[in-house]
């Protein structure tokens, strides 16, 4: 493997979701639901492949109705107004989503600024573009962005600011007084944005504000979603792109040598789910609430400092009050001591010491397979 990838070694998630099978252990590291999404979903996926929708490939950019769910989806949440045909591109989740852009829209040598912790295929699809990552650190109790740094971080080199709201692994969800700061920045030294919103529907209590909906901005942002998380199904790899032309067709020049096009009938099954009544996010984000109370309370009782996420799947600890300190030796030990999988923070972080004790556990699960982990943990002592 060349020497801008070999850094990156396995990603945590394949790692230690291996660990959990091996072990037995219950999974709360690699963020994935343990029940699937609607019922009806699922059978608008059979019925497509049963009526041979999808089943030969699909258009480059998507199919039309899926692009025009999309669009209709970022009308109705957010009063955004994108053209189906130009202006939206379906990925293969927004993984691809994300390496497409970069490598798009990278020079070799552009910088990136972007908060850690990242997701992890941040650091990868930076490097295989040849840019340059700059990070500006998130730390706890809160992590808030400390916006001078992320001021004095922008550069002459730097080409982006690639932006996660809500944001994994912390859980922080931009404010608007903070969106508005960043974009202002990045009007005043003209950047592009791109802003990964996958976690979009799961916030609880603030509300998720796309940078695009700020002045001057939808002209400069690249946005990207994924029905992986908004309807649980992150196996079906159904991504999409949201952006002006010029930019849409920029990631679309690199998407069209990574995968063509991918996901054919369960496209139609997204278009489907984007359409739902609104009662079903309301529901998502509630059950989802519930469940990050019933693990943050339990890891709080068994000793773990607490940052309680106002968004996404997970939670992130401090293990400090525990005997350890060091998070990855921790999180390798987890599943022998006592049936648990866990991610140690660090991996998402240049500055490994600002994340060396702090532990992230996915509370995307079934309520009793919560409960039966905080069991587990209560016994660490
Ligand atoms: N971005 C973030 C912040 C994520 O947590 C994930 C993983 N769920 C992705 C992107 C990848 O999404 P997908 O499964 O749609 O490729
Ligand atoms: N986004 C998920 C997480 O952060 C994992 C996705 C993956 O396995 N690549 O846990």
């Amino acid at each position: 493997v060349n020497s801008r990838l070999a850094p990156m070694g396995t990603t945590i998630f394949a790692e230690m979701s291996a660990l959990a099978v091996a072990t037995g252990s219950i999974n709360l590291g690699q963020g994935f639901p343990d029940t699937d999404g609607p019922e009806e979903i699922k059978r608008a996926a059979a019925e497509a492949v049963l009526a041979g929708h999808g089943n030969q490939y699909p258009p480059g950019a998507g199919i039309p109705e899926l692009r025009a769910a999309v669009a209709a989806h970022q009308k109705r949440f957010y009063s955004l107004d994108f053209d189906p045909d130009t202006e939206v591109l379906i990925t293969a989740g927004a993984t691809e989503a994300i390496a497409a852009a970069l490598l798009a829209l990278l020079e070799p040598g552009d910088e990136v600024v972007a908060f850690e912790p990242y997701y992890d295929s941040y650091t990868a699809c930076i490097a295989m573009a040849g840019g340059v990552r700059v990070p500006v650190t998130l730390r706890p109790p809160h992590f808030r962005p400390d916006l001078d740094a992320l001021r004095a971080a922008v550069t002459d080199r730097t080409r982006l600011l690639l932006l996660n709201t809500p944001h994994n692994p912390t859980g922080m969800v931009l404010t608007r007084a903070e969106s508005e700061a960043i974009a202002q920045l990045a009007r005043e030294r003209d950047l592009l944005v791109v802003t990964d919103e996958v976690y979009e529907h799961l916030t609880f209590g603030p509300e998720h504000i796309p940078l695009a909906t700020l002045p001057g901005m939808r002209e400069r942002t690249v946005t990207i979603g994924s029905a992986g998380k908004t309807f649980s199904f992150t196996g079906w790899k159904v991504g999409w792109v949201t952006a002006p032309p010029a930019l849409v067709s920029a990631v679309r020049s690199a998407k069209q040598f990574l995968t063509y096009v991918a996901s054919g009938p369960f496209q139609y099954a997204a278009a489907t789910a984007l359409a739902l009544p609104d009662q079903y996010f309301t529901t998502l984000r509630s059950d989802l609430e519930r469940k990050r109370d019933l693990l943050a309370d339990g890891l709080s009782a068994a000793g773990f400092e607490v940052f309680r996420p106002d968004g996404t799947y997970f939670v992130t600890t401090d293990i400090s009050g525990l005997s350890d300190k060091d998070g990855a030796a921790f999180c390798r030990e987890l599943p022998q001591r006592c049936g648990v999988v866990a991610i140690p923070n660090q991996v998402f972080y240049d500055d490994t010491e600002a994340a060396r004790s702090l532990v992230r556990f996915a509370f995307c699960k079934g309520d009793e397979v919560l409960a039966e982990a905080v069991e587990r943990l209560g016994r660490l002592g």
